[in-house]
């Protein structure tokens, strides 16, 4: 068994990569940890995707989704413009009806166990399926390129790369959720009359469906309108002050009853190492325990949720970063702040530089970015010659990975790791 390129993930940076390989012509085959597509798309419920720049490159793996959603009534245009509202089941479909399409073959429930190199290029893989019923299935796989969509770079680990010093450089983790049974209608109105000054408010008619999203911090320079029902929320005993760290919910398309949490951060004493099983399997547990205050406090204080009920917990935490590969080129903050321009980018964007903090006021929004590129060396682990990364364990320092991160452009990496290699196999 050989192939052109295996992808070790197959979420959101993982599938763009596959997906345009598979359409180039390249025998491509995803390995996924999962038993859907999707990634932190699908498994931690992360949507709406992000709007970026109308400059933005490497689009051809997010508008055929979109497109592809449309049809099924999952995907909207938001009335900011943003084309990236999106129903994260029917994801699962669309990735899936999207890879057969371009004739990617996909092993679920696998997870790569080893490497083998010879002469930094790493030549097969083993892996394990993890569905045999504790009989592993254990097969080996050659392949002439590979790409590390796994999110915590964990190819990068089996072929001892090094990484960029990461340490005490983590954001909260968040464990995201679904209500359903909500009105929406009376809640959009409810709402409306609430955040009278819509500061933090929108709400749209899209497609004969209405669609909103708001929210709410603890910081003390951001008196938003939920403030009053967060500060009962905590004094009736209903909430922990914790779970109003941050609120943020959106609609969701083609789910016309249900609301999607953004939230709630998860953290203990101080921020959690999503690569340590314990701090991990702790913190699920916690955001679990947290989701259930929340969903109480929604039913209790907002208008149209009265019969609402928990519908998802996310199947895994959000991790907004961990591990990130020493690549041919680190790419910095400065790179980003500067604009500078590179040969060979991958994408273009000017989402901001977004820091969650555990800490009341310590959360950083940079909305001074313009517009930036990102080379496709950040993306070519330096120790490994046939290994490409891909999503958030980019070559990227700290600062520069909280603006990269967003779907659109994890799906522009894809695509241009995809582009760069079609021309060399
Ligand atoms: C809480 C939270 C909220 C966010 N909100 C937004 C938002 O509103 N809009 C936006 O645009 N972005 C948002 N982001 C950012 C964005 O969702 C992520 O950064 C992005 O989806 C990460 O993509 P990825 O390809 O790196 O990883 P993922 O999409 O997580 O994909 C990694 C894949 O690899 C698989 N995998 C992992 N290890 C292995 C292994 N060893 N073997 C096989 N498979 C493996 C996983 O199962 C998964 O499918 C948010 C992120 C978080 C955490």
């Amino acid at each position: 068994m050989k192939y052109d390129v295996i992808v070790v993930g197959g979420g959101t940076a993982g599938c763009a990569a596959a997906y345009m390989l598979g359409k180039f012509g390249k025998k491509v085959l995803i390995i996924e940890k999962q038993s859907y597509l999707g990634g932190s798309m699908t498994a931690a419920l992360v949507t709406p995707m992000m709007k970026t720049s109308d400059n933005s490159i490497n689009n051809e793996f997010k508008d055929d989704f979109i497109k592809n959603m449309k049809k099924y009534n999952a995907a909207i245009t938001y009335s900011d413009g943003n084309s990236g509202w999106f129903n994260p089941e029917i994801a699962k479909i669309v990735l899936d009806e999207m890879m057969k399409a371009a004739n990617v073959h996909v092993y679920f429930n696998t997870l790569i166990k080893s490497v083998n190199i010879v002469n930094k290029n790493i030549v097969s893989i083993g892996i394990d399926n993890i569905c045999q019923n504790n009989k592993m299935l254990s097969l080996s796989i050659e392949t002439k390129y590979i790409v590390d969509a796994t999110g915590n770079c964990d190819v990068g680990v089996l072929s001892n790369c090094e990484f960029i010093n990461t340490e005490n450089e983590l954001q909260p983790t968040t464990l995201r959720f679904l209500m359903s049974g909500v009105d929406l209608r009376a809640f959009s109105d409810w709402l409306k009359e609430f955040d009278k000054d819509r500061n933090v408010t929108t709400v749209a008619d899209i497609d004969n469906q209405l669609h909103l999203s708001t929210a709410y911090t603890w910081d003390n320079d951001k008196n938003w309108a939920l403030k009053p029902l967060f500060d009962k929320g905590v004094e009736d005993g209903i909430i922990e002050d914790e779970d109003r760290n941050y609120f943020q919910i959106f609609t969701v398309p083609g789910m016309n009853t249900t609301i999607a949490f953004n939230c709630p951060r998860v953290y203990f004493d101080r921020l959690i190492n999503p690569l340590d099983l314990s701090d991990y399997s702790q913190a699920v547990q916690k955001g679990r325990a947290s989701i259930l205050r929340i969903s109480n406090f929604c039913k209790k204080y907002f208008r149209g949720f009265e019969s609402a009920y928990i519908s998802n917990i996310a199947d895994v935490l959000g991790i907004r970063v961990s591990r990130r590969i020493r690549g041919k080129y680190v790419y910095t903050i400065e790179n980003l702040k500067s604009g500078k321009k590179f040969k060979n980018p991958v994408l273009i964007s000017n989402y901001p530089v977004d820091v969650h903090s555990d800490k009341k006021d310590k959360s950083i929004l940079d909305k001074s970015i313009v517009e930036y590129q990102l080379p496709v060396e950040a993306l070519m682990a330096n120790d490994i010659d046939n290994l490409f990364v891909v999503g958030r364990c980019i070559s990227a320092d700290f600062y520069a990975q909280a603006a990269l991160r967003i779907i659109p452009s994890c799906f522009s990496m894809g695509v241009g790791v995809a582009k760069f290699l079609n021309n060399r196999i």
